[in-house]
């Protein structure tokens, strides 16, 4: 027998009972924002910097939390809902201006730590700065900007929400199922993506078309929304971790279908070709792309986010989510 909703409730509202006394003000972050933009000036003046990822996600900035940023160029932002090319050519680009903002980086600040990686998906460079906070930036690309906004756009409609998002990403990597830990698969981005994709097929939130979300009415900098405590201590949030967790282990049917909040309903993999075939073929990096958990990408063309869910890693999913029912999300124990 699972603990009650209101066990559960608590438990997970005491494991962030730190969370209290924290300045969760987005202004934290600005100060590194101003950092990197006088970086990203002295490269190209007419570059803007914006930033996304959970402080855009959630308008709040939980410490040890990394801060994404984007250069997007004024036409990008114009183009606000354009696609991002994906070109061997427009990935050289942005590895071109990616290397001359790291070269000012370490100018700047020589005793950070900067990285440029070009080997992944999207050319990144990786900064580990002064003041405990790192960072990513990327450029030119959009689609981050818009998962973000769309992800807190959802967010928006029952902020409260926040807590099951913030829940499932705390459990997720201290089980090392989060990709940002060594061995996990999924990262916090799609586990957002299936934190909203339960909520929409509870009712619990309003569809929306992510093709609504343009980047020239995004704010570069995200506002700041305040996160309540949860309401009637908690009981609702462990109704909803545990209907959670029931919906990913006995109703949602992996074998058949997608994680999607690109239409209302059901996505099925046959549609999205997402089959067994087309797993046997496919490689990104010269890596295998795995269609066991699907979670398509809202902007990213043919996109599965849970693509490094392996059979085992999603046997791994279920055990862990079986366990969490019993464990609060790990936060009883
Ligand atoms: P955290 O607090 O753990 O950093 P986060 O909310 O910032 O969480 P990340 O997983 O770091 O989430 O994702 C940041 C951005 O990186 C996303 O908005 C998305 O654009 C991109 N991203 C992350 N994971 C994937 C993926 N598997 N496939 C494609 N894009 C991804
Ligand atoms: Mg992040
Ligand atoms: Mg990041």
């Amino acid at each position: 027998m699972p603990p009650a909703a209101a066990v559960v409730g608590r438990s997970i509202m005491k494991a962030f009972r730190h969370l209290a006394t924290q300045d969760l003000h987005t202004r934290r972050v600005e100060e590194a924002y101003r950092v990197v933009v006088e970086c990203v000036t002295a490269v190209d003046p007419a570059m803007r910097l914006y930033m996304f990822g959970s402080t855009a996600v959630y308008g709040v900035h939980e410490k040890g939390s990394d801060v994404d940023f984007v250069a997007l160029s004024e036409t990008d932002v114009e183009d606000g809902k354009g696609e991002d090319a994906a070109t061997q050519v427009a990935k050289g680009l942005q590895a071109e201006f990616l290397g001359k903002l790291a070269k000012v980086v370490r100018q700047k600040h020589f005793s950070w730590n900067v990285e440029e990686v070009r080997r992944t998906r999207v050319p990144v460079i990786r900064v580990k700065g002064g003041g405990g906070v790192d960072f990513d930036i990327t450029a030119n690309r959009r689609n981050g900007v818009r998962n973000s906004a769309l992800l807190r756009a959802y967010f928006e409609q029952d902020p409260p929400c926040r807590w099951l998002s913030m829940g499932v990403k705390r459990w997720s990597k201290r089980v090392g199922l989060n990709a940002s830990v060594v061995g996990g698969s999924i990262t916090s981005y799609g586990f957002n993506l299936m934190v909203v994709y339960y909520l929409l097929q509870r009712g619990a939130l309003q569809f929306i078309p992510p093709t609504a979300i343009d980047v020239a009415k995004v704010a570069p900098v995200p506002p700041y929304l305040p996160l309540e405590p949860p309401q009637n201590d908690g009981v609702e949030l462990g109704d909803q971790v545990l209907d959670f967790l029931q919906f990913y282990m006995h109703e949602f049917d992996a074998a058949h279908h997608v994680v999607s909040l690109s239409r209302p309903g059901i996505t099925t993999k046959e549609q999205l070709n997402w089959t067994k075939d087309a797993e046997d073929r496919a490689r990104m990096n010269g890596e295998k792309i795995n269609y066991q958990w699907c979670i398509e990408d809202p902007y990213e063309l043919n996109l599965n986010v849970g693509r490094n869910v392996t059979p085992l890693k999603r046997d791994f999913l279920r055990k862990h989510m079986d366990k969490a029912r019993e464990t609060a999300l790990l936060t009883s124990t």
